[in-house]
Formats: C-alpha cells, sequence, structure tokens
C-alpha cells in the first residue's frame, strides 16, 4: 500500500517539474491527459487488487486528492496562457470552466424599481431632493412647529441644530416641489432617510422611503383609495386585500393607516403579521389645509392627498427576508437566490 502513495507523491513532484516546462496550450493539453486520464487510471486499476475496504477507501480519497491538485494546478497554469496574447492559441476550449457572474442590481433597488414603475404608469413623475434638509422644510412647512409633539415620533438627527438636519422623512421634498410648482402636482420622490434608532430585525438608523403627493382640484380620498390599492395589488399581486384605517399624522387630515393581508399566510395569521393577518405597510392621508396655505396654495380651491412607505420593510415582506439587515448585509448567495 505505501508505495502507491510514494509513488503519488514522486508523481506529484514530476508534474510541479513538468509543468514549468509548458510552453503553450498543446503542452498543457500533453500534461493534462498524462496526469488525469492515463497516471489516474493506472491507480484506480491497483485500486482492484486491494481487499481491505478501509484501505480503498482510503486510496479513493488519495486518488481524488491528487486529481484535484492536478486540476487546480492546470486551472492556473491555463488562466495565464489565457491573459497571455503572445501564447500561439488564445483559446483553450478543452479549459476547466470557471464560473463567472455578472454584477447586477441590488434588490432593493429592482424592488424600488417595481414601485417606480406603477406610479409613473398612474402619472406620477419623480423627484429627488437634498438628505441634509432645513428644519423649515422636514417640520414646520408640514404643520410641524417647534415643540409639537409629533416631533418625538421621529427622532431626528441634528447637524446644525435647530435648524439643519439629516431629513427624517421624503416629505421634506413636497413641500420644496410645491412651493415651485402650481396644481396639478403628481410626483413620488424616494431617498434615504435617517432616524436616531437602535439597530434591531426591524430598525436601522438609515432607511429608504418613497412619498407620494397629488395636489389639485377635486382630488379626493377616494383617488388617495384607488391609487394605493393599485400600487399595492400591482406589486404584490392582485390577490392582496387592503384595508384602510384611522391614523394620525400631523401633516394630513384625515390619516389613515394603510394594512395590506400578511404575504407570508395571505391572512390567516402567522408570525410575520402577530397572528392579525395583516400587515401596516403605508401611512396615508388628504393634505393638511395648513400645509396648503404654507405653500401659498388656496385650500379651498385645491385639495389633495399623500401616501408614504418604508421601502426596507416592504422589500423584507417581498422577498421574504426576516430581518432588515440582510438588506446590508451584502450576502451575495442570498441575493443570487432573489
Ligand atoms: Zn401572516
Amino acid at each position: 500500500m505505501s508505495e502507491i502513495y510514494d509513488d503519488i507523491n514522486k508523481q506529484k513532484d514530476i508534474f510541479l517539474k513538468e509543468i514549468k516546462e509548458v510552453k503553450n496550450v498543446s503542452d498543457l493539453k500533453t500534461i493534462k491527459s498524462k496526469y488525469l486520464k492515463v497516471y489516474t487510471k493506472d491507480l484506480y486499476a491497483q485500486m482492484k487488487n486491494i481487499e481491505s475496504a478501509e484501505d480503498k477507501k482510503q486510496l479513493g480519497k488519495a486518488i481524488n486528492d491528487f486529481k484535484k491538485y492536478i486540476e487546480e494546478q492546470l486551472e492556473i497554469l491555463s488562466n495565464n496562457f489565457n491573459n497571455d496574447s503572445s501564447s500561439a492559441v488564445k483559446y483553450d476550449v478543452t479549459m476547466i470552466k470557471k464560473n463567472i457572474f455578472i454584477g447586477a442590481e441590488h434588490p432593493l433597488i429592482k424592488f424600488y424599481k417595481k414601485i417606480e414603475k406603477v406610479c409613473i404608469n398612474m402619472g406620477f413623475s419623480v423627484v429627488q431632493g437634498p438628505e441634509m434638509e432645513l428644519d423649515k422644510y422636514n417640520f414646520e412647512k408640514l404643520n410641524i412647529p417647534p415643540h409639537h409633539p409629533a416631533r418625538d415620533m421621529q427622532d431626528t438627527f441634528y447637524v446644525t441644530p435647530p435648524s439643519v438636519l439629516l431629513r427624517s422623512h421624503t416629505s421634506s421634498v413636497q413641500v420644496r416641489t410645491m412651493e415651485k410648482a402650481k396644481p396639478p402636482i403628481q410626483i413620488i420622490s424616494p431617498g434615504t432617510v435617517y432616524r436616531v434608532d437602535d439597530i434591531d430585525p426591524q430598525h436601522t438608523p438609515m432607511f429608504y422611503q418613497v412619498e407620494g403627493l397629488m395636489i389639485g382640484e377635486k382630488v379626493s380620498f377616494s383617488n388617495l383609495k384607488a391609487v394605493l390599492i393599485k400600487l399595492l395589488k400591482e406589486v404584490f399581486g392582485d390577490s392582496t386585500k387592503v384595508r384602510f384605517r384611522p391614523s394620525y399624522y400631523p401633516y394630513t387630515e384625515p390619516s389613515a393607516a394603510i394594512d395590506m393581508s400578511c404575504t407570508e399566510c395571505g391572512g390567516s395569521g402567522c408570525r410575520t403579521c402577530g397572528n392579525s393577518g395583516w400587515i401596516t405597510v403605508l401611512g396615508s392621508g388628504m393634505v393638511h389645509p395648513n400645509v396648503l396655505e404654507g405653500v401659498g396654495y388656496d385650500s379651498e380651491k385645491y385639495t389633495g392627498f399623500a401616501f408614504g412607505l418604508g421601502l426596507n420593510r416592504l422589500a423584507l415582506l417581498y422577498y421574504g427576508l426576516g430581518e432588515i439587515r440582510k438588506i446590508y448585509e451584502n450576502d451575495i448567495s442570498l441575493w443570487r437566490q432573489l
């Protein structure tokens, strides 16, 4: 038995010397055949003479290890030839295939684009705004004056207190847009927002939001319902059920929280939905008259609605990922499955 192992080691040494002499793809083919076909075939033939099952098993493993070693070395050599434009034959069709993965969009971006597409089809245009924002646009003009208790709902990172901050929602873009343009307005504003929050399975201090705004004459709560039901059904499927519940936001009146049927259990109740069958996915409402008047609109003439959704949270539901941090861990093997 030991002679065979000695011979394998000897052949390895000879192989290492021989590959130094390889000059072209043809040499490579010869050496490949010598070790991976002829010699290993001979080794397998010798296995027949071994009686002990354990010895057979060990030798089988040694042969496989030897083959793997030879294959790896030849692959490295083969790659060198491919990168070397001076080699006589540039492409070796017998070369061992390497898995090559092409870069792709992050699943969060892919998911956002789905939402964006549905909104654009409904007539919305996309508007971006600054992430470092003035208090005036993030709070005051959204009917949240200083010391208003609603400020506690969104713990804010201040850059220069009290006037400059990192936006805690993309509603600031809505105010900037309304200041510049007259109705009708129909926009979505996607982007990153920041809130002081400890990292846990459902929270991170920075996340993505998409907010929508529609202002015009006779824009009603029915329009709001129609747009959001359409949005959720288009993204999550036609069988998705949607319900509206009374809620409170300082910049909308009346306000509604929107639940959709659980993506995990379809409404029968599970851990994801806390056994209720419903998951809250959006905040919305009719734009508060104070907000409209604040940007110089006649609130008797114009009405409108606004909505906001947390993109990360919706993406978790869409992809069936349990924890928000998975979105940032960039686990390539997970992304390739999505
Ligand atoms: Zn559920």
